[in-house]
């Protein structure tokens, strides 16, 4: 037993680093990731800028002006694309009544989600990754919902980088599904996504993973002239937000407030995203959002799913939440010329590139353990198979205590492994690998005897 294991180790070692790199791209992911196209997304930019406000409160029955008539042409782009998808691609408007709240809302308004929905091809896997933009804008005056307010990059870039997603992807097949949404109601409280996760949670959606953009087109910030189109920040909490009570005392007694759920998918976000796209960084923020403000992927994490944040490097306030207008000989407003195309495009591709190796991964191994019974300076890991899929094996994840990525991957081809590395001293986490290389999340292990 005790040398199975050994050769297991001297075959199998991956290392994950700079000149030992043995990772590489699946040919299916690369050649999708290589059709985002930024004149597709600055098109779909133009064409949401043309209805002149996209505000959650404006008019949701005129045809060429207002939320109403941007969702349903999303919905008209979902539509056509779904032709190309074999059945497999359903799209619809998810709406429903949502009351005067005394904040945001005055008079009760009809709220509604463009949603798309690429169903998995394997029965067996429920798995449900889920991509999120706002749809709508709002002026410097949220309660607006008449004149203009482009919204170009907040967020139309966000609900451009799901809709270039929805093109490219619906052509192909995935074993777990896909749901692409674009959502309403962002500034006006997170009404939208409110909305929907509640009705996830209701429902029992397995949804493993959300990635919420929202803006991540603009390459420069007010203050300085620097451009920066190489890096982009993937935001997650640290503490859970949902029963962090039941979890508190398990993540002190661990050391586990670095190893949350959206902690581990922004570290899978972040090597998936760097290993498909050239010239992008991406920087891993720990917190679940910018200093004291909101975004869409907050009412999944509070519903105990697991959700994370991507925005651009810098934010130009100049442009976001105002008016357009020139004072003093500066334009403000959020405007599609002061946008980056490709830089969209990167941080579209980074998105799409993390759909595609989640939803094709086996699904994650089960009854992870950390062996406990006897004090070695070894740490001896067990699991379950995943129940869907067919993994090629696993890969035991390490890294330093003070490492804010994983350092190594040794490859496993059973369901356990015996390291001579101490669970004292490292971080481990197992996750699951399919034949052509696409991971699922890695769990962390629980003690186990
Ligand atoms: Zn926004």
């Amino acid at each position: 037993m005790k040398r199975l294991l050994v050769i297991t180790l001297l075959t199998g070692v991956v290392y994950i680093g700079h000149a030992q790199t043995t990772i590489v791209r699946d040919p299916e992911i690369e050649a999708m990731v290589k059709e985002v196209n930024a004149d597709s997304l600055q098109s779909y930019i133009k064409s949401m800028v043309a209805f002149g406000t996209r505000s959650t409160v404006s008019s949701v029955t005129d045809k060429k002006k207002g939320i109403g008539a941007a969702r349903n042409w999303v919905l008209g782009k979902f539509q056509q694309w779904a032709a190309a998808s074999g059945g497999r691609l359903t799209a619809f408007v998810d709406t429903t009544t949502y009351p005067a709240d005394g904040r945001r809302v005055k008079e009760p308004i009809n709220l509604g989600n463009t949603v798309a929905t690429l169903k998995g091809t394997d029965p067996t896997d429920n798995r449900i990754f889920l991509i999120s933009g706002h749809l709508d804008s709002r002026r410097t005056d949220v309660m607006d919902g008449v004149n203009d307010a482009p919204g170009a990059n907040d967020d139309g870039s966000g609900s451009a980088a799901v809709m270039e997603c929805v093109r490219v992807m619906s052509k192909h097949s995935f074993p777990a599904t896909i749901v692409f949404v674009t959502v309403s109601g962002e500034e006006q409280g997170l009404l939208g996504a409110n909305y929907m996760a509640k009705k996830a949670k209701a429902a029992n959606w397995n949804i493993e993973a959300v990635l919420n953009n929202d803006i991540m087109g603009s390459n420069n910030s007010n203050e300085t002239n620097i451009i920066n189109n190489t890096q982009v920040r993937v935001f997650s909490e640290g503490l859970p937000a949902y029963e962090l009570d039941k979890q508190a005392k398990n993540i002190r007694q661990l050391g586990l407030e670095n190893d949350g759920k959206a902690r581990q998918l922004a570290r899978y976000v972040k090597e998936v995203g760097e290993r498909y796209v050239d010239n992008l960084e991406v920087k891993l923020i720990y917190r679940n959002d910018r200093f004291l403000r909101g975004g869409d992927h907050t009412p999944y994490v509070e519903n105990g799913y697991t959700a994370v944040r991507i925005t651009e490097m810098n934010e130009n306030y100049n442009h976001q939440h105002q008016d357009v207008r020139t004072e003093k000989g500066v334009v403000y407003g959020d405007l599609a010329e002061f946008m980056d195309f490709e830089y969209l495009r990167k941080n579209t591709a980074m998105n799409l590139a993390n759909l595609a190796n989640l939803a094709k991964s086996p699904s994650m191994p089960q009854e992870v353990k950390v062996e406990v019974r006897n004090l070695t300076n070894g740490t001896q890991l067990s699991w379950k198979a995943s129940a869907a899929g067919k993994p090629k094996g696993y890969y035991v994840l390490m890294r330093e205590t003070t490492s804010a990525v994983w350092e190594r991957k040794f490859f496993v081809a059973g369901t356990e492994v015996n390291l001579p590395y101490s669970k004292d001293n490292y971080f481990f986490g197992v996750q699951a690998v399919s034949d052509a290389g696409n991971e699922g999340l890695p769990v962390v292990p629980v003690p186990g005897r």
